[in-house]
């Protein structure tokens, strides 16, 4: 099986010694990847940007593999600024205050005249905004109550290109076909695991994400547009390493850590579902394009249908399915 030039449209890279430990596990096997701007402080100027990919440039060495930009939104971005700042990103990441890793910094209220100035210019600019949707509701209700935020913001900016980021319920999949500007990635764990995975039987803490996995009946919503690859969504894999001593503690870290395992589990996700390859390709590649009008490296990665032990660790994080056997591996990567 070969795909042409995956791409990971929600990716978490983190910085420092992180970022040099686990930046290859994903420039190995995808052609680029929108990397979230979290840090601590939030990527918030040109400057940063600029520097963030510098030091990501640096720790992938000589793989080939194409950092797609994001800037940390803040409601204070005009647009001089933006218009300055346009060709270094490829989007705009939109946390609310608080809800998830480093997002303290984030928007607090969804007045829209208040967001008009910043999402107009975006719109003007042709710049997606990417969104964290979750209220800071009862865990569960979380997603399913900020679609009435997303309804909103489609309405109020139409030409804007929304992303509802990592959906994980069948509210999120429904208001996809409701307003034209509205996309979404989906994760693979989210389209593999329940709540009753991480939590019905001895807690699991490498499983334990924001947003929190949910419903079978969400998960299905989910499978049905991903393998059919409903033309409005993509793979985005929301990877997001935290070391063993931050998962395996009492307070868990939020995040899964799947980027060097996700396009296995895609393959076998997708044949165990009689799902074609042309719809595994759109899903993890050919929709991003379309979506984000972005031109790949032209990377094939070759699959074989042979069992894979996934490390127990990648440089003390410990990923998805840790120790356990895959149906699918990597057999090669070529960059022609
Ligand atoms: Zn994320």
């Amino acid at each position: 099986m070969q795909l042409t030039a995956p791409l990971d449209m929600h990716l978490h890279l983190r910085d420092g010694e992180m970022l040099t430990n686990i930046a290859k596990t994903s420039a190995q096997t995808f052609s680029g990847a929108i990397v979230m701007p979290n840090l601590v402080p939030p990527v918030s100027t040109k400057e940063e940007v600029v520097a963030y990919k510098t030091r990501i440039v640096d720790a992938i060495g000589d793989e080939k593999f194409t950092p797609y930009m994001t800037l940390f939104f803040k409601p204070n971005y005009d647009k001089a600024f933006l218009t300055s700042v346009r060709d270094e990103i490829t989007a705009i990441k939109l946390y609310p205050a608080g809800i998830t890793t480093n997002s303290e910094g984030g928007v607090s209220g969804f007045d829209v005249e208040e967001l008009r100035p910043t999402l107009e210019a975006m719109s003007d600019l042709n710049i997606p905004l990417c969104v964290h949707g979750e209220t800071n509701g009862f865990v569960m209700d979380r997603e399913a109550e900020f679609v009435s935020i997303y309804e909103r913001l489609a309405t109020a900016f139409p030409k804007l290109k929304i992303i509802m980021e990592h959906i994980t319920t069948k509210e999120s999949v429904e208001a996809l076909d409701q307003f034209e500007n509205l996309y979404a990635t989906i994760t693979i764990h989210h389209l593999l695991i329940t709540l009753d995975d991480v939590a019905g039987g001895m807690l699991k803490p490498h499983l334990f994400c924001k947003p929190i996995a949910k419903r079978p009946e969400d998960r299905s919503a989910l499978l049905n547009v991903a393998l059919q690859a409903h033309p409005k969504v993509m793979f985005g894999s929301d990877s997001a390493p935290h070391p063993q001593h931050a998962k395996e503690a009492c307070g868990c870290a939020a995040g899964v850590f799947t980027a060097p395992i996700a396009l296995q589990l895609l393959a076998e996700l997708f044949e165990n579902n009689n799902a074609s390859i042309e719809k595994l390709e759109a899903f993890v590649s050919g929709n991003a394009q379309n979506i984000y009008g972005v031109n790949p490296i032209n990377k094939i990665v070759t699959l074989e249908k042979k069992p894979f032990t996934v490390p127990s660790n990648y440089n003390g994080v410990v990923p998805m399915y840790a120790d356990e056997e895959i149906a699918y591996s990597i057999k090669d990567v070529v960059t022609p």
